[in-house]
């Protein structure tokens, strides 16, 4: 049986929880703007020898009031589609503050770098493209260091088990196209996954400084994101003063070596988010399975609106709040209960096996009730962007910005409704379809 902590609100009071789940409804999704201020506010302080560019990896949570904060606070975006930077235009982004970085270019991707967005070359196909099409362009080049750094295989993005960006033994092929082609390789790019801890970044960073020996032309070194967050009690968060300080001495040691003053650049998706969003659910139903069995509390929420538990086995803090101020004050006994998701799925829990989420781990939960709400914390990055929405047909769950107890929190996206989910289906006679293949039946028989 599980022996961590129980788990309490990071930034909404119980009464603040039942207040917005009654204005806006259960799922949804609550964003903390001094959170994310202050999260922002840490990134643009990195620690840095020749100056900073700071990126969000956008596709941590897309929504543009979001993208719309982060620019006002001066920070870059790191867009990992074309639609991504369609979107973050859309949102009033300017082009030359996003830096496209993607395993598939836009087939407009022309028409952004005319508008002048950057690219990030991840792979030679891509260079050889930009090469004919762009010759004697600017652009970075995106490598693969040769190793990553990751929670689990599906958040390692370096190393010979990921396909992102150009393998590092892949150089010399590199710079025969950049030569071919007239190309100014301005910006190196390695971004190994979510989870690094101090060690390994430091050591990839100086191993990406090494390749900037062989381009000449470039004056930024961009070192990814992928700065680890405790979402959990228990688990510990990057200081970035700390992994950043080592790194100002290589890029140091590099200019009095080469007379070369290398800009930083840093791109954290997760850092950014991750603990400044949370969802509200409501407590539907309970079962039990038996005495060898469990004790399941079913929410109206799950892998529609936080999809990590199920395919990472990610672990996010889960909050029970009375429905009412008055069953504050009864201290029943605690609950070792699996949390389960309203897909018919049995993959859809909560409370996976740290890193296998095939394996179910109660988790000790305050005394719960049907009608209780259930807070899922550490919801702000790779929750409302990477769920599996609209399975089951549920409703793509609304989006509210949380400004403090003394403002009213304000609706960032509306909840879905049924007609837009079967908006793009376009119906076909089903009676004239069925008796053509009556006849196709009649052909073969
Ligand atoms: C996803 C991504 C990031 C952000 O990663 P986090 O782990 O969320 O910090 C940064 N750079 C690129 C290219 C990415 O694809």
């Amino acid at each position: 049986m599980s022996t961590q902590a129980i788990e309490t609100t990071r930034f909404l009071s119980h009464s603040a929880v039942r207040t917005i789940a009654q204005q806006f409804g259960t799922p949804v999704y609550v964003y903390d703007e001094a959170r994310l201020t202050q999260a922002a506010q840490e990134v643009l302080h990195f620690p840095n020898a020749f100056g900073l560019t700071a990126r969000y990896a956008m596709k941590a949570l897309p929504n543009g009031n979001i993208l719309r904060l982060f620019d006002r606070l001066g920070l870059h975006f790191d867009a990992s589609s074309g639609f991504e930077v369609e979107r973050a235009m859309q949102a009033g982004i300017a082009a030359h503050k996003i830096a496209l970085t993607a395993q598939e270019l836009p087939q407009n991707f022309p028409t952004l770098h005319a508008g002048g967005v950057a690219l990030n070359a991840c792979s030679l196909a891509q260079l050889r493209y930009f090469g004919e099409r762009f010759p004697g362009q600017e652009l970075g080049i995106r490598f693969n260091p040769g190793l990553g750094s990751g929670g689990t295989n599906r958040t390692n993005v370096g190393g010979p088990a990921a396909s992102f960006g150009i393998w590092h033994e892949d150089r010399a092929t590199v710079q025969a196209i950049v030569q071919q082609y007239g190309l100014k390789v301005i910006r190196i790019h390695t971004h190994i996954g979510s989870g690094s801890d101090p060690e390994v970044w430091q050591h990839v960073s100086s191993m990406s400084i090494g390749l900037l020996e062989h381009f000449p032309d470039a004056h930024t070194l961009n070192l990814g994101g992928g700065y680890k967050v405790g979402r959990m009690s228990h688990e510990t968060s990057t200081d970035l003063q700390e992994v950043g300080q080592p790194v100002v001495q290589t890029f140091v040691a590099f200019g009095e070596a080469t007379g070369r003053r290398i800009q930083l650049e840093v791109e954290p998706g997760t850092y950014l988010v991750a603990n400044a969003g949370c969802v509200i659910t409501a407590i539907q139903d309970r079962t039990r399975t038996g005495k060898d069995g469990y004790d399941f509390l079913k929410i109206d929420s799950g892998m529609t609106e936080v999809l990590r538990p199920s395919m990472y086995g990610a672990q996010h803090p889960l909050v029970v709040v009375p429905a009412t101020e008055a069953a504050e004050q009864e201290q029943g006994p605690t609950l070792d209960a699996i949390v389960a998701g309203h897909c018919c799925e049995s993959g859809d829990i909560l409370t996976p096996s740290t890193g296998d989420p095939e394996a179910l781990e109660p988790r000790t939960l305050r005394g719960a009730a049907i009608g209780d709400y259930l807070v899922i914390e550490g919801a702000g990055a790779y929750c409302s962007g990477m769920s599996s929405k609209n399975y089951n047909s549920f409703p793509e769950a609304p989006e509210v910005l949380y400004r403090g107890s003394d403002q009213d929190p304000v609706l960032i996206r509306k909840r879905q409704t049924l007609d837009q989910i079967v908006q793009n289906e376009v119906w076909y006679n089903v009676g004239g379809a069925m008796s053509l293949a009556l006849v196709g039946l009649q052909v073969l028989l």
